[in-house]
């Protein structure tokens, strides 16, 4: 499989305009942006080979955190400037002890065409006990991530030993009133790429679509290799030896790509940002827990909210950084170039 051509052309006689001081958030390229992924915190119940180190992470200053009020300002301001849906993420936004406040201070929220969408990714641990207040408090959709459900393997490559907690999450997850329920796994090579038929059937069994993600050069030690990666056409000829996939027609701006299994209801996604990247469709733009806006996961420059939200900055300061920042995104990621540059920041402190 041959990658996706980023058909994205720069208006010259944009490039080095300012950005536009109204209308929707959009870059120079004409994507309007719709989804901010919030990291609510760097700090993880797991330590996921492919996200942090064993030990030795920096974490960020408590103080830099931002509060749920800062947090909500912000989400406030882009949902008035379009921002329909805010997906909380981390690091592991479940360690937020006042996530019920920010969840339900940003469901309130309204843009200029009705109600926002609160989703969340998380890895599930501690979500049983505290699902049914999530709900009250607004969430509406969320994404659990689980490599393996083999215990001896979950413990390998997550660092601790939790498989049943996250068990327990997704049974809770799948009993509740959140639907489409989302399990994400990232495919990898001698570790899980022999149980991903497994892994489909598992959410299936649990009402759930099961997404497989390729790995991306995102980890805190930097030790991505792209021989090793499991990329979107292995992946579908190993789920292929189990089920007839076709094609689901209309993904949109969705990062998932889905087949249906044996023509029946249930569907498979897979993410494969390496192989096929979706930048060209790409409507997200990020806030990490210290208040810098990032305008792709892979971006190498960040634009500071602190000193506005702690300097007595307005509301306007934020939303020209809001602009700015989005104006200048690149038109792709540009992984699969001899230049690429991994960002500094491992995902977990980005927010994915
Ligand atoms: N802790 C939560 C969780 O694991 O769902 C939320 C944060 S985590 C950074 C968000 C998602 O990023 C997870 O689905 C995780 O598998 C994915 N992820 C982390 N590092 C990755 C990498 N190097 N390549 C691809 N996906 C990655
Ligand atoms: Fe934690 Fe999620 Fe990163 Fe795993 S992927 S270490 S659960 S933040």
């Amino acid at each position: 499989m041959t990658a996706v051509p980023i058909v994205l052309a720069e208006r010259a006689d944009l490039a080095f305009a300012d950005a536009p001081g109204s209308g929707p958030l959009v870059d120079r390229f004409g994507r309007v942006h719709r989804d901010l992924r919030i990291s609510l915190t760097d700090r993880c119940s797991l330590r996921c080979t492919y996200c942090m180190p064993e030990q030795g992470n920096e974490w960020l200053a408590r103080q830099s955190i931002l509060g749920t009020v800062e947090i909500e300002r912000v989400a406030r301001i882009a949902a008035s400037l379009g921002i329909s849906t805010f997906r909380l993420t981390g690091g592991e936004p479940l360690l937020r002890r006042d996530l019920e406040e920010v969840i339900g201070r940003l469901s309130a929220l309204e843009t200029p065409d009705g109600p926002v969408e609160i989703a969340m990714t998380t890895n599930a641990i501690g979500l049983d006990e505290r699902l049914p207040r999530l709900i009250d408090a607004g969430l509406g959709r969320l994404n659990i991530s689980v490599d393996t459900i083999r215990a001896d393997r979950f413990s390998d490559l997550t660092r601790r030993d939790r498989l049943g907690d996250v068990l327990a999450g997704i049974r809770a997850a799948s009993e509740s009133a959140l639907t489409p329920l989302k399990l994400n796994a990232v495919a990898m090579r001698g570790v899980n790429d022999d149980e991903l038929a497994d892994l489909v059937q598992f959410a299936i069994d649990h009402g759930a679509q099961m997404r497989f993600i390729e790995q991306m050069p995102l980890d805190a030690g930097h030790t991505w290799d792209r021989a090793r990666m499991v990329t979107r056409d292995e992946i579908l000829e190993a789920l292929a030896e189990r089920w007839e996939l076709t094609a689901v027609p209309g993904r949109g701006g969705a990062p998932a790509e889905s087949w249906r299994l044996d023509g029946s209801a249930h569907t498979v996604g897979v993410i494969a940002s390496v192989t096929a990247p979706f930048c060209g469709a790409c409507d997200r733009v990020r806030l990490t827990a210290d208040g810098q806006m990032r305008n792709c996961l892979f971006s190498n420059s960040e634009f500071d909210l602190v000193p506005i939200l702690r300097g007595g900055g307005s509301d306007a300061d934020i939303e020209d950084l809001l602009r700015r920042c989005i104006w200048k995104k690149l038109p792709g990621h540009a992984i699969n170039d001899p230049s690429f540059l991994q960002p500094a920041r491992g995902m977990n402190a980005i927010g994915g």
